[in-house]
């Protein structure tokens, strides 16, 4: 059997914060604000395959009034649910994820973020597309208050 799932996330963008996405530090001239290391990338790909196996969210497997979770590496998370999902007879097959945010361009990034994910999600590289979307400008994304992903996962029962 095969199951999408689909995860979503935002963090308010401030000064004298690091901006790690797919657990890559970005060179930004902002980072993102959270309990954890705020990793935008990391937290959606998380929701889309918990989402698939219909295994809740990020927000109640690891709540951020907990302080376990407090800077917490988000591929951890990542991991710890890719875990959950196996527990249930599923494996990841593949992921294709948009990042939202005005600067820096992700282009540079784009290979390492993909081997990141990839390796937490016990995949290949090639498995994973991240794309990156500016906000021409305008919104909450162009005007860089926040940053915004959107990941779609796909997995299917282990044989
Ligand atoms: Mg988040």
């Amino acid at each position: 059997m095969i199951r999408v799932g689909i995860g979503t996330d935002k963090h308010r963008l401030v000064e004298g914060r690091p901006l790690i996405l797919g657990g890559v530090k970005i060179d930004a001239p902002k980072g993102a604000m959270g309990h954890s290391d705020a990793d935008a990338l990391a937290h959606a790909v998380t929701d889309a395959i918990l989402g698939a196996a219909a295994k809740g969210d990020i927000g109640t497997l690891f709540p951020d009034t907990d302080p376990e979770w407090k800077d917490a590496d988000s591929i951890e998370l990542l991991k710890a649910s890719v875990r959950i999902v196996r527990d249930a007879g599923y494996v990841p097959v593949n992921i294709d994820a948009v990042v939202h945010l005005q600067e820096p361009k992700l282009g540079p990034y784009k290979a390492q973020m993909a081997v990141q994910l990839a390796d937490a999600l016990g995949i290949t590289p090639d498995m994973v597309s991240v794309k990156a979307k500016s906000g021409e400008g305008t919104g909450e994304v162009g005007t860089g208050m926040v940053i915004e992903t959107i990941a779609v996962a796909l997995i299917e029962s282990a044989s």
